[in-house]
């Protein structure tokens, strides 16, 4: 059998690896081809870090070649463009194709604008390693204009950088960003005093995942950094420099991040596979997408039940690896042609880090705040690069 695998994230990468290994475990030559547009495999939690210059970009992407050196996975480059299901073939943006006898899909996710005018064309995104190389270039710039800038007002403006989205991503790119602002106005030269970063959210809470404890605890260390944290406040359009704010206020910013909601890939609906209203693939608790006996799906790019509560499952980056996990075994039992077993997720909590020295979570659903926190967020993340780098050997 031909099994292709779209996305190299974490759940696709775990996929890979896991399925493969399974496969020659029981002596089975079946191919796995390990689809992505890119040759490295980005660590998305960790991208606010490279954004704001916190960590070397080496330690936020993994080439993927040598990630497989020890599976015989094979690695095909390329954008994806669509799935035909009826053909069993997925087409790619330079015209090329790849068949397949099963199919999983670990795309991610893309970013939301919910329809607000304006959102796209004028802000800045946060969901790629080079969504995060172009931040940081574009708030260097504004702050090298800054230090050349006579004109107070327009000072402000380039130092200005506005956050639309309290979620995991705005939370920790405004504590990492206030911090990273220091060393910019030194080495720019641009006044420290003319720096604001804005959190705006639309809903009364920060983090929502965790409840109300998490706002409190998340607005008080943001603030205490200089974060001016706005919540119940909705963005109804953008400008180029400007945030049309509802109750007929603007916020003028040179930066402005977009970090307000994900949703699936548009080609999943444009291929004709079923999908949510946040355009993420409903799979069922096999991970296989509705309608379609040859498709599976797993991480942020689909809508997975949770058994746990009746909602579908975090787009977190553990989940998705744990998905990934499940989607091997789940596929090896296709080739096999067994039943496979249904995926239950384990809530394992999560941690969101609020700037260098602080963070909050839930891990085993212990709410945890703090430098244990902030041990626990960079342990956790120090585990994978040790698995990424294992692999590598
Ligand atoms: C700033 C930020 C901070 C975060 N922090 C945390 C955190 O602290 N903890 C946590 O658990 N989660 C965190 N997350 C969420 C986490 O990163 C995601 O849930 C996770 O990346 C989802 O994994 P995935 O495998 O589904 O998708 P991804 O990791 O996004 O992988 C998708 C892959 O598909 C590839 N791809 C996409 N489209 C195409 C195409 N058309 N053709 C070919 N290849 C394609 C991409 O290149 C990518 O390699 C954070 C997210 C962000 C943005």
């Amino acid at each position: 059998m031909q099994i292709v695998i779209l996305g190299a994230g974490y759940a696709g990468l775990r996929t890979a690896i896991d399925l493969d290994r399974l496969l020659r475990q029981r002596g089975r030559d079946d191919e796995v081809i390990l689809v992505d547009q890119h040759p490295y495999h980005q660590l998305i939690q960790v991208i606010h870090l490279a954004a704001t210059d916190a960590i070397p970009d080496k330690k936020a992407i993994y080439e993927l070649a040598p990630l497989l050196c020890n599976s015989t996975v094979r690695l095909e480059q390329g954008r994806v463009t669509r799935i035909e299901p009826l053909e069993r073939q997925v087409r790619f943006e330079d015209g090329r194709s790849l068949a397949y006898d099963r199919l999983a899909i670990t795309l991610g996710a893309e970013t939301s604008y919910a329809g607000v005018a304006g959102a796209r064309e004028h802000t800045l995104p946060l969901h790629t390693f080079e969504h995060a190389l172009r931040l940081r270039d574009h708030v260097v710039q504004q702050f090298a204009a800054a230090a050349q800038e006579r004109d107070p007002k327009q000072q402000r403006i380039l130092q200005t950088i506005a956050i639309v989205g309290g979620g995991y991503t705005g939370c920790q790119l405004a504590g990492e960003l206030v911090t990273w602002a220091d060393d910019l106005c030194r080495d720019s030269g641009a006044p420290r005093s003319e720096v604001r970063v804005a959190l705006i959210e639309r809903s009364n809470y920060l983090l929502p995942q965790f409840g109300d404890w998490a706002t409190q605890a998340a607005e008080l260390v943001l603030d205490r950094q200089g974060v001016s944290v706005y919540r119940n406040t909705l963005v109804e359009a953008v400008e180029p420099r400007m945030l049309h704010i509802q109750g007929e206020r603007v916020l003028r910013a040179a930066t402005i991040v977009w970090a307000a909601g994900i949703a699936g890939p548009e080609l999943l609906a444009a291929s004709g596979l079923a999908v949510e209203e946040h355009g993420r693939v409903m799979v069922d608790r096999y991970l296989r997408v509705h309608d379609q006996a040859l498709i599976f799906a797993a991480g942020d790019c689909a809508a997975v039940p949770n058994s746990l509560d009746g909602g579908t499952v975090p787009a977190t980056a553990s989940y998705a690896m744990r998905q990934g996990a499940h989607l091997a075994t789940t596929l090896l039992a296709e080739v096999e042609g067994r039943a496979p077993r249904s995926y239950e997720p384990l809530r394992l909590g999560e941690l969101v880090s609020l700037g260098p020295h602080y963070a909050v979570g839930n891990p085993l659903g212990l709410p945890m705040t703090g430098y244990p926190a902030l041990w626990m967020k960079k342990s956790v993340e120090q585990y994978y690069r040790s698995i990424l780098e294992e692999a590598q050997k």
